[in-house]
């Protein structure tokens, strides 16, 4: 099956084209990106399996619909494009944030589907639109194909109440449908399925954590294969420090701000997530790397961000190895989780009560996919790639095999 997996921002359009053969083994087949949509002239970028070389140009693409008319003119290049005359693909896999507790899987977007993502834009008012505005357009440019939305929020909905509830009146739980939903579920759902194939244990044995560390960062108990437990919550505000959003905080702050300095609730909204995390508490930026660099150099606020960064992801892990009562493997993917070594030194270190013994020598080691802990540690730690776009594939070509949706 040939799933093309769509991920639309509000003025970029990411996409991959993946075969997936009967036998679980995937090409990646061509991969593109729209950017600027919106502006007089947009930007594309295509690559395909055939040649490793990019093509970059301009494009015309004012809204979504034409930058998917933009991308199937690319596959459809008389020079460059994979296809002749028409593009086979069976289905399209989008990337939707927030399905609420409407979905706990992925499904088949139907007139239901559509209004209830739409009923979700209340709480992801940046994220759900422009994910909408792809999948009408994919409708629009490739009339009759299966479109099939996969939620960032789906893995999570098998946390326990007493995990998901704030301790707010029912009242507002109910009627604003308040509560922690937690994204970055198709990441932690992949790294974790992962690390369970790699450790060669059941999934469904396991108990795993997932700590997704990019610009934006999350982290995940995942407990017999379902996640028990994550760190963001309503928005993605909440949890660790992150490249511009606070993460946790007392909420009395927030009024406590607004009323001082006289901010309305938008501009509250940009200081807590465009302005704050590494970036606000270092004031050199939300990049790591820059931020490490200026550390090196003896910024102190710079080298206050790390130690705060380092700090919530420790009590994190730590809270969620009791919280789970035990753990068997820790996972270190994203942006920094990946790439940056020391990061994972210096959680790991303080970490050996619990039985990890990291290994340098495997942490600084070239592999992408690693064991980064000696034999024999009771509790193992991995670096995992993410692949996100791999996992809503899968799960569209799940979907359409099964031939339904599933609405609650
Ligand atoms: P996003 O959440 O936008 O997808 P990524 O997962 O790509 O972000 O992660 C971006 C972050 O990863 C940036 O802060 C970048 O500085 C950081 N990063 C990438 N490579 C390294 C590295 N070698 N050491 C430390 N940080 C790194």
């Amino acid at each position: 099956m040939k799933v093309l997996v769509i991920n639309c921002g509000s003025s970029s359009l990411k996409f991959k084209l993946y075969d997936l053969p009967a036998d679980d083994t995937a090409t990646l087949m061509a991969e593109g990106l729209v950017e600027e949509i919106g502006r007089e002239k947009s930007k594309f970028s295509y690559r395909d399996s055939r040649s490793p070389e990019k093509i970059v140009g301009d494009v015309v693409a004012k809204d979504h619909t034409q930058a998917v008319a933009a991308m199937k003119d690319m596959l459809l290049d008389a020079e460059h494009g994979l296809f002749k005359e028409k593009i086979e693909v069976d289905a399209c896999g989008h990337r939707v944030v927030h399905g609420r507790e409407l979905f706990s899987n992925s499904a088949l977007v139907t007139p239901a589907v559509r209004a209830a993502i739409e009923e979700c834009i209340g709480i992801a008012p940046l994220h759900n639109p422009p994910n909408l505005a792809g999948i009408a357009a994919c409708e629009k440019i490739f009339p009759g194909l299966p479109q099939v939305a996969v939620f960032d929020t789906a893995f999570h909905q098998t946390m326990p109440p007493h995990v998901y509830t704030y301790g707010l009146p029912q009242d507002q739980l109910d009627r604003n449908h308040v509560r922690k939903y937690g994204f970055h579920g198709t990441s932690h759902e992949y790294v974790a399925r992962r690390c369970a194939e790699l450790m060669k244990k059941d999934f469904a044995q396991l108990k795993m954590i997932t700590c997704h560390l990019g610009n934006g960062s999350s982290i995940t108990a995942v407990k017999h294969g379902q996640s028990f437990d994550t760190s963001m919550g309503l928005t993605p505000l909440e949890g660790l420090l992150m490249g511009t959003r606070t993460g946790d905080m007392d909420p009395a702050v927030v009024l406590y701000i607004m009323d001082k300095d006289k901010l309305s609730p938008q501009e509250m909204n940009t200081l807590l997530n465009s302005r704050s995390g590494v970036k606000g508490v270092s004031g050199v930026s939300n990049d790591m790397r820059q931020v490490i660099d200026k550390a090196k150099e003896g910024h102190a606020r710079a080298q206050l961000a790390l130690d705060m960064f380092d700090y919530r992801l420790v009590k994190y892990i730590g809270s969620y190895v009791a919280a789970m009562g035990g753990c068997d493997a820790i996972v270190f993917t994203g942006g920094i989780g990946e790439n940056c070594v020391p990061l994972r030194a210096r959680v790991l270190t303080p970490l050996q009560f619990i039985g990890v013994e990291l290994d340098p020598e495997r942490n600084s080691s070239s592999a992408k996919e690693k064991v980064i802990t000696r034999d024999g540690s009771r509790v193992s730690a991995w670096v995992v790639p993410t692949n996100e776009e791999l996992m809503i594939a899968r799960k569209t070509k799940a979907i359409i095999e099964q031939g339904h949706s599933l609405v609650r």
